[in-house]
């Protein structure tokens, strides 16, 4: 059980991390839900859970944004003095050929997904480090291994979070800290509902269960990632995509 622990899911209005939220709460975890443009739906999610019991609260930043982040940091502090679990998962997508995708493109992307998860990366390691405990999970995503024609900003932006984690598990693990990833296939999401259906069922047809994931099958795995149970995985990239990396 998650009783008295800290989770910040960041990007947890909607699809995976709103389903790592919503797990994370039912657990008895304390989570916060950051979110930037989705407010109706954080601030529902929050009240949502209130009503039956759970706690949870909501704050609105910009992972890109620097001053942003310190400020939800800062929140962090001053409301509960401590952070158990990071769940780094707010993520935008580009699906375009190389040729296709412009600098503006590769920049948004690059600013979300890298400099984002980096900008909380690195704050929470500052909470955790003195605590000499902690949790931090991120989503990459199985094209930051095998790469995807028609994502190739995306797919670096995933190899970076890979890197990232890779790194940052050999430097706080002596602070008591586990840093891993999560790198789901194809998830049912908000992310993937635009796609083409031939695209959709290529996807599909690619992956040995023969189904598209759900938000809460990657949820579960995050689930498993906080819990005490998992003390000793650590620099791990854990693939939750139905064997489609096979
Ligand atoms: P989604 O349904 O599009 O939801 C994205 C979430 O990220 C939303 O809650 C959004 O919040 C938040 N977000 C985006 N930009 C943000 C920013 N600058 N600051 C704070 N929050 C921000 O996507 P998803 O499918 O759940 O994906 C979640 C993560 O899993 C991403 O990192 C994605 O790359 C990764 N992933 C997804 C799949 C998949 O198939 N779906 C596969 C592999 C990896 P607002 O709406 O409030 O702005």
């Amino acid at each position: 059980m998650m009783n008295d622990k800290i989770v910040l899911v960041t990007g947890a209005s909607r699809g995976i991390g709103r389903a790592i939220a919503h797990a994370a709460a039912e657990d008895g975890a304390t989570v916060v839900i950051n979110y930037n443009h989705s407010e109706t739906e954080a601030l529902g999610l929050a009240e949502e859970l209130r009503s039956r019991g759970l706690k949870a609260e909501t704050f609105r930043a910009d992972v890109s944004a620097e001053a942003e982040v310190q400020a939800l940091f800062k929140f962090m502090r001053e409301r509960f003095g401590r952070l158990d679990v990071l769940v780094n998962n707010a993520g935008i997508v580009g699906n375009n050929l190389l040729l296709m995708t412009s600098t503006e493109e590769l920049d948004r992307i690059m600013a979300v997904n890298c400099r984002g998860s980096f900008l909380c990366l690195r704050a929470a390691a500052k909470m955790m480090m003195k605590q000499r405990s902690g949790r931090i999970i991120n989503l990459a995503s199985i094209v930051g291994r095998r790469g995807n024609r028609g994502q190739t900003a995306y797919s670096a932006s995933k190899a970076f979070v890979i890197g990232m984690t890779l790194s940052a598990a050999k430097e706080l693990g002596e602070s008591g800290i586990c840093v891993n990833a999560i790198a789901p296939g194809f998830i049912d999401t908000d992310m993937t509902r635009g796609l083409k259906e031939e695209v959709r069922q290529k996807l599909i047809a690619d992956t040995p269960l023969k189904r598209a994931g759900t938000a809460d099958d990657v949820a579960a795995m995050a689930l498993f990632l906080m819990s005490d149970k998992a003390s000793f995985i650590n620099g791990q990239i854990l693939g939750v995509d139905g064997g489609q990396v096979l």
